[in-house]
């Protein structure tokens, strides 16, 4: 082994505190590099990352005019916070806007947890400025992740990432998710989903819920599809209740889902678009919080109090702006939103038609390049499979040099859906290299 990796490993488990799983200095992965889709470690070891780092580097690693955007801006103007202005913000929420299809106005903050945190404090504040004082509740799927700060975390559907740090934010409330897999394909208006959404906000009293917020098709939680007209009855549902809809795009956004924005892809305009991870392909933080211009109205007051009263020292960074609109333009240029929605297309088929005997895949899904295999023990009962077989799959495309992730909710009793999200400028023959990896990996079980 290369000493500096073994150098470093060493110092990483003494030093570094991991998040999430149990920590396993023998195959952590010491990065030294990144080209494209493709990691390497110090000891000159290669990794397809199909994962794209944590669903965020959708331009691909290494792109020296990102380097060149934010190396430049600091040059110029390495910082001034946005209480003032400067013009790489302007230009990117000018840009955003477009994106959006118009009508929006933009806050910037570092991660997607801020950004949630900021969309549910504008939506709260909303209604207050509205004379609606008791609009303070938020709605949310289980089996959802929103992000790890009190209130995106509170908003969050998963028990077990959040259990031990209760209390959390208060107010926010879940319903069960679509589930296109389980739920069959019901008319969306008669979905058990929109029904508990509807009954929610009925039983809870309309006139204390603020908003909803909702991922176009829920990531972290296993790619779980909703059917195709799910999004836009719960819009109706939240209309008729006076409620905004908050959109988080943090993974959908930016063509993951082979549009500009995942919400795109179920025809309805969110009162409130929340995004990160692609906005800068993870070179820098940035984080977004879209909001319709007709909810921002009410923040143009001008008694005391009217205004936003969120302050954040290092939202809409120049140098992160900078890079923000460098990679929209090479996703523009590239048509990455289409070759996502391309590759997407042939993973998803390819990987459906070769496997779609196995006794062990229940549902190969998914939208652009975000894709997921569930595994389940038995395809009549769609009784899950294990944690243990899913992480065979994955050690063997790790062993052959391909990072493959696992999603789901151990306490809803789903942790078995390997996920795909590779860089959306991936190279067709690295795809065929995943296709192919993935099948001889489950055809290991
Ligand atoms: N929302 C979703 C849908 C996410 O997947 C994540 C992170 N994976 C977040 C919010 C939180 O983003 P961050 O980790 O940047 O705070």
């Amino acid at each position: 082994m290369h000493t500096a990796h073994e150098n470093l490993a060493g110092k990483d488990e003494k030093y570094v505190w991991h998040a999430m799983r149990p920590f396993d200095p023998k195959s952590t992965m010491v990065i030294e590099k990144a080209k494209g889709a493709w990691l390497t470690d110090y000891n000159g070891n290669q990794f397809l990352d199909a994962m794209a780092g944590l669903w965020c580097v959708n331009v691909g690693y290494g792109r020296e005019e990102l380097a060149e955007a934010a190396y430049n801006q600091l040059k110029t103007l390495s910082y001034y916070p946005l209480t003032h202005t400067h013009a790489p913000a302007i230009k990117l929420a000018e840009k955003l806007n477009e994106m959006l299809g118009g009508g929006y106005v933009i806050f910037f903050s570092n991660s997607g947890s801020e950004a949630n945190e900021t969309a549910f404090k504008i939506a709260r504040q909303y209604h207050e400025q509205n004379g609606d004082v008791h609009r303070n509740k938020i709605v949310s799927r289980y089996r959802a992740y929103h992000g790890n700060t009190m209130g995106s975390l509170a908003a969050t559907g998963q028990a077990q990432r959040k259990y031990k740090y209760e209390p959390l934010g208060q107010g926010f409330l879940h319903v069960q998710p679509p589930d296109m897999y389980r739920d069959g394909t019901i008319v969306a208006n008669q979905l058990p989903s929109v029904k508990a959404v509807d009954d929610m906000m009925t039983w809870e009293l309309s006139e204390t819920i603020a908003a909803m917020i909702m991922e176009p098709i829920i990531t972290g939680g296993g790619i779980i599809m909703p059917q195709q007209g799910y999004m836009k009855a719960v819009k109706e549902v939240c209309e008729k209740h006076g409620a905004l809809l908050i959109c988080d795009e943090v993974i959908s956004g930016f063509g993951r889902t082979g549009k500009a924005f995942g919400f795109m892809n179920y025809d309805v305009k969110p009162d409130i678009v929340t995004m990160a991870k692609g906005l800068t392909s993870g070179y820098l933080p940035l984080s977004a919080t879209a909001v319709k211009e007709e909810v921002y109205e009410a923040f143009k007051g001008t008694q005391q109090y009217d205004h936003f009263r969120h302050i954040n020292t290092f939202g809409g960074n120049p140098a992160s702006c900078a890079l923000a609109l460098k990679n929209l333009e090479i996703m523009e240029t590239e048509q990455l939103f289409d070759r996502s929605m391309e590759l997407g297309e042939k993973l998803k088929n390819e990987l459906q038609s070769r496997l779609s005997n196995h006794p062990y895949v229940g549902d190969v899904r998914g939208k652009g390049l975000l894709i997921g295999i569930e595994l389940v023990e038995d395809r009549a009962t769609k009784k899950p499979l294990g944690v243990p077989e899913l992480n065979k799959v994955i050690g063997y495309c790790k062993s052959q040099g391909v990072i493959i992730g696992k999603n789901g909710d151990t306490v809803a009793g789903y942790n078995n859906v390997l996920t795909m999200a590779p860089p959306l400028s991936i190279e067709e023959k690295d795809v065929d290299l995943l296709i192919q990896t993935v099948v001889e990996g489950i055809l290991q079980l």
